[in-house]
């Protein structure tokens, strides 16, 4: 599943070809992706000019001129191609396989920029909705959700506040799309591991009695910043390699260091642990036993 940092690697390898850039005609091949697509979702597309391309967690929100936003998200399998009359791209390599078989292409925007962008979407966990912009606060998909980790208000003290009275463990924790949004799994691996923090540990201790935040809570902020950082930068590079778009394994998963490396040795300098696996929440958790406490 796509998280964050491939969301906003689709972003920026969709800006130069939408924003600014007029929707001449919008098609959805079907009457439903997750969720039925609205009557007059193609209605208020097309003619649109997009003024801004931005993004909230995992949802890629295209600003219109007529003051209404469209909300994308890439669900399970989904995958957006930028096709040009002389050249077609798919932004960003990612971890997960990317479907390429036509009959998954279910929405079509032919921009004024010459580009058509075609959303494709095998497993169908994907969707996409026109939201007025004054209506957003109000919309069900985006309230409750927590900080973004990437903006100013995610802090240490913010995140000790939201654990402080949290009996369930860290990984489930930062999971929460309440207390930060848009991490998923993998990187919430990557992040405990950084910080050498049990996934384990109970949530509670990244804050003092008082709610203060302790060096764990700053320890973890840092690591969240740096393997979300690290992973937009690495997706910012593949971007640049689109055309090499053969491999369904992306440049993301070499710089992962402890998900999926289940057996293999702790990159911890001088850690000298093993990788192990288990069950946490129906959901693999990759981690150190030896440097993560
Ligand atoms: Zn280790």
């Amino acid at each position: 599943m796509p998280e964050l940092p491939e969301v906003e690697t689709v972003r920026r390898g969709l800006q130069p070809v939408m924003e600014g850039a007029k929707i001449l005609t919008a098609e959805a091949r079907r009457p439903d992706l997750r969720f039925p697509f609205q009557p007059d979702f193609v209605a208020r597309l097309q003619g649109q000019v997009v003024t801004g391309l931005g993004r909230r967690a995992k949802y890629l929100m295209a600003d219109l001129a007529s003051g209404d936003v469209l909300l994308m998200h890439l669900g399970m399998s989904g995958s957006f191609r930028v096709i040009k009359p002389d050249d077609e791209a798919a932004p960003g390599e990612f971890h997960y396989p990317r479907a390429k078989d036509s009959a998954h292409d279910h929405v079509l925007f032919r921009m004024s920029s010459g580009a058509d962008i075609v959303f494709n979407d095998p497993r169908r966990f994907g969707y996409m909705k026109v939201i007025a912009r004054n209506a957003l606060d109000e919309e069900p998909l985006l309230r409750g959700l927590g900080p973004e980790p990437l903006g100013n208000a995610f802090d240490a003290a913010m995140l000790a506040r939201s654990c402080q009275d949290k009996t369930t463990s860290l990984k489930a924790a930062l999971l929460d799309q309440r207390v930060v949004a848009g991490l998923g799994n993998i990187y919430v691996c990557e992040a405990l591991h950084r910080s050498h923090l049990s996934p384990r540990r109970i949530a509670a201790t990244l804050s003092t009695r008082k709610g203060e935040p302790t060096d764990h809570a700053k320890r973890l902020v840092g690591a969240i910043h740096t393997v979300l950082n690290d992973a937009i930068k690495a997706g910012g590079s593949s971007l640049r390699d689109h055309r090499q778009t053969t491999g369904e394994l992306g440049y993301f998963q070499h710089s992962f260091k402890v998900y999926d490396r289940e057996g293999e040795k702790c990159t911890t300098p001088r850690c000298g642990g093993t990788i192990k696996r288990f069950t946490q929440n129906g959901r693999s958790t990759f981690w150190c036993p030896k440097c993560q406490k």
